[in-house]
């Protein structure tokens, strides 16, 4: 049952006022606002609930283990992964993928071998792998957009070569809002024999995810943007991959024994999970992924593709606004700059003082910025709990911005 009220009220933060008016928080790509039921959780995590985990006798620490392991168990049924034990708890997914970049990548890259990855990627799936060219000598084959900001498969697939030894991309452009389609790109990749990392920050937020459908050997997330607090998150590798992969952090719990002259580690995943975790984190995450699991993934999507179309006919009727990308499928995220000399943040603080939060910058997507010729833009970004009325709010500053700086 989807209904926007209730699921409104559900989030304590949406009925305050900021700067004398009430929030409109169209930020939700950087970091999205949390349940009651979340909030709630971390509480009751700490308040009642609360000590290390796996390496207690004690009651406290076998509650808070199994509270904190049963989380690996729903990110499981929230991603269709088939088998629990390929999720890896991160703490976001810039460590996810850092993960993959040190543990997987770097040992098994010589000099001259290549990565495929695409403009469309957030500097977390570029780093790790400017990493490797730096200290390998591996190679970066980057593949553009289309025009209008999607990404073709069939490009992505003719960057391959002998060489090749990863595709990175991602399901959504942070900056773009472009759905990429990555079970194509993942079936063409294993006939060709390429593992594939999808990078899910964006994407598993807004639209029901099939990793048996997808194809890919890895697909990371990010808690904070799914409703769940900061620092929680997880990475799915499939199995075949984590036992090619060696641990990147080192510490406690990632061992089965440590003596004066070695060390052999845990069975996947916890060989990949040194020190304390994110233990409460990962509790309030599972609540959060538990509540989109009852509003339903189906209704999310298509909530959210409506109030795209209609942020779209809006935005397109100001003429002088310039939204970037038109990729036909595309989610709720605008980017866009206004014609004449206003600068990205000289119009986000413009709309703060009306209560809108919206994000400007380059939004940690430098290689896109320049292949769009854009410095810096201003983005909204919708989620679950935005109204129709929350576009007309953000259209009505807009022309009141037009009107100050045209
Ligand atoms: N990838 C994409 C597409 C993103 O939008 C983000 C966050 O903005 C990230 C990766 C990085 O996520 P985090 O900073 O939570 O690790």
């Amino acid at each position: 049952m989807f209904d926007l009220e209730t699921i409104r009220a559900d989030f304590p933060i949406l009925s305050r006022q900021v700067n004398g008016r009430p929030l409109v928080y169209l930020d939700n790509g950087a970091s999205a606002q949390k349940p009651r039921a979340v909030i709630e959780a971390v509480t009751r995590a700490y308040a009642e609930e609360y000590a290390n985990v796996h390496r207690g006798l004690h009651y406290l620490s076998n509650l808070a283990t199994d509270k904190y392991e049963a989380v690996r168990g729903t990110i499981a049924r929230f991603l269709k992964a088939p088998h629990e034990d390929e999720i890896v708890f991160t703490s976001g997914t810039t460590e996810g993928i850092n993960l993959v970049s040190y543990g997987w990548a770097a040992p098994r890259m010589a000099p001259g071998d290549e990565i495929v990855l695409s403009v469309l990627e957030h500097h977390a799936n570029i780093v790790p792998w400017h990493f490797l060219r730096e200290r390998q000598g591996v190679v970066l084959r980057w593949v553009e957009p289309e025009a209008d900001g999607s990404l073709d498969p069939e490009r992505v697939l003719a960057a391959v070569g002998p060489r090749t030894r990863l595709i990175a991309v991602t399901q959504m452009s942070n900056v773009l809002g472009t759905i990429v389609d990555v079970a194509a790109i993942c079936a063409g990749a294993r006939a060709r024999g390429v593992p594939v990392l999808v990078d899910g920050s964006q994407a598993a937020v807004h639209m029901p995810i099939d990793l048996g459908a997808i194809g890919c050997d890895f697909y990371a997330v990010t808690g904070h943007k799914l409703y769940g607090p900061s620092g929680s998150g997880a990475i799915w590798i499939a199995r075949d991959r984590q036992a090619e992969m060696r641990p990147f952090l080192g510490g406690g719990d990632m061992i089965r024994e440590v003596t004066r002259e070695g060390v052999s580690y845990a069975d996947p995943p916890m060989k990949f999970e040194a020190g304390t975790p994110g233990i409460v984190q990962q509790i309030g995450l599972g609540v959060a992924l538990d509540y989109l699991m009852a509003l339903g993934m189906e209704n999310v999507a298509r909530h959210e593709a409506a109030l795209r179309d209609y942020a779209q006919a809006r935005l397109a009727g100001l003429n002088w606004l310039n939204v970037q990308g038109s990729a036909p499928d595309r989610g709720a995220i605008f980017s866009f700059t206004l014609q004449g000399a206003a600068h990205a943040h000289d119009i986000s603080t413009v709309l703060d003082k009306r209560g809108i939060a919206v994000r400007a910058g380059t939004h940690c997507a430098m290689p896109l910025m320049q292949h769009l010729g854009m410095g810096a833009t201003c983005r909204a970004s919708f989620a679950l709990y935005n109204t129709p009325a929350e576009v007309d709010a953000l259209c009505d500053a807009l022309e009141f911005c037009h009107d100050l700086f045209g």
